[in-house]
């Protein structure tokens, strides 16, 4: 088993409170003396949505990791590092900054085509709309598997570059039983998160005839997709499926024993929210246009409320208020939401660049947003956090501190990757 040290963290962001609240403790480490409370956001947030007090971003400085095989074994204080029989490889950080791999947990990156067009037009004034993503389903359904593997996996390669070290995939681009099937298979080859949304918008073949469409996704589609599938999605928008059609989704797939996740409130307000956090989703995202009872319901619920920046900054609308979410005490992840009409990034540092710039959040808040937040969306404990026994999914940064992230839009600054312990990058 390999065994690697990185050490010399300036600033390591671990996104666990301190032990002394009784969560996974961070061996050696006293975070009561050693936590960082320079970020603005540190006495708002000082008190956890579970009401245990301490520094919900766990941030240590001068610190180390020790990494086993494919999980974090130790994370503690540079000058305690533990003696570790037969030696690790170590990893100088210099001074950097270090934090958990990001958690993107919204992506459609199994299609064929671009829209670069449609994008300039609407640049040109012209208004987003639903409806666009038929024509990525022409492409589609068009493309050979090994196009849209090749592409998939170009997709990911960016990702990864960018210091995503789990992704979420939709299908949705197939839009008939045989293609979707084919959507789901591939997205399995690559993530274990991978989400049916044959209810992505109706089929230009059956336009005006969106409940035989929804008989064809909660029939034959969701019983080609299932075995592949551990979410099931829904588009509840003007445009696309009503609340009933969405709700014979939803409970279709968790009839099937998939976990609903929904689209909601992206184009205008709507009941989405309320149905998704009726029927448990994990997440319910998008979410621009929010009623106060929609962010009371959620801040009552388990729902986490998954912003996707890229969309507001590709079409034009206006972003999303996290700061109104996460002092009403909502749980927001941020995601790119990869797609060829409405978010055509990948970039984690830029949505977190986004967020902090136009929807009110802090960089601490950003940067756990997309990483314990991305986790919380899609219900892993194992990811989105740097401690001991959890995965050793982590992103140096070539920057002192994780503000950079949002200071420095636009700038390359993930300098090295681990995935499951390997360094990938
Ligand atoms: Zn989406």
């Amino acid at each position: 088993m390999s065994t690697t040290l990185i050490t010399n963290i300036g600033e390591l962001t671990t996104n666990v409170s301190s032990p002394l609240d009784g969560a996974v403790p961070i061996g050696g480490a006293r975070p009561d003396s050693r936590t960082v409370s320079g970020d603005s956001s540190a006495s708002r947030d000082s008190i956890s949505r579970s009401g245990h007090p301490g520094d919900r971003f766990g941030t240590l400085t001068d610190a180390a990791v020790l990494i086993e095989g494919d999980r974090i074994a130790w994370v503690g204080p540079a000058s305690e590092v533990p003696a570790v029989p037969g030696g690790y490889l170590e990893v100088d950080a210099e001074g950097r900054a270090v934090i958990p791999g990001f958690v993107d947990s919204h992506s459609h990156i199994v299609f064929g085509g671009d829209r670069a067009t449609e994008f300039e037009a609407r640049m040109a004034g012209e208004r987003y709309a639903a409806g666009g993503i038929r024509s990525t389903v022409a492409a589609t359904r068009g493309a050979s598997d090994d196009e849209l593997r090749a592409r998939l996996r170009g997709f990911l390669d960016e990702m990864l570059t960018q210091g995503t070290t789990t992704v979420e995939i939709k299908s949705g681009y197939g839009l008939d039983v045989e293609t979707e099937a084919r959507l789901v298979r591939l997205a399995a080859e690559v993530t274990p998160e991978v989400t049916f949304l044959g209810a992505h918008v109706v089929p230009a073949e059956y336009a005006d005839r969106g409940d035989e469409y929804v008989d064809l996704v909660i029939g034959e589609m969701l019983d080609a997709c299932a075995p592949h599938s551990r979410w099931i999605d829904v588009f509840c928008e003007t445009g696309a499926f009503t609340v009933p059609q969405s709700r014979r989704v939803l409970e279709a797939g968790i009839a099937r024993g998939l976990k609903p996740r929904v689209h909601a409130s992206q184009l205008g307000p709507g009941e989405g929210v309320q149905l998704a956090i009726e029927l448990g989703a994990a997440s319910v995202d998008h979410g621009t246009y929010l009623s106060d009872e929609d962010v009371a319901a959620l801040a009552a619920s388990d729902t986490v409320l998954t912003a996707l920046p890229g969309v507001e900054f590709s079409t034009r609308h206006p972003f999303p208020d996290a700061r109104r979410l996460i002092d009403a005490g909502v749980t927001v992840a941020i995601a790119c939401d990869t797609n060829p009409g409405s978010s055509f990034t990948s970039s984690m540092p830029f949505c977190i660049a986004l967020a902090v710039r136009e929807m009110g959040m802090t960089t601490a808040e950003a940067v756990w947003a997309a990483t314990a937040g991305g986790a919380a969306a899609l219900q892993r404990d194992d990811i989105g956090v740097i401690a001991p026994g959890r995965r050793a999914d982590l992103v140096m940064l070539d920057a002192p501190t994780r503000v950079h992230l949002a200071y420095r839009p636009g700038v390359p600054l993930v300098k090295k990757v681990w995935k499951d312990g390997v360094a990938v990058r």
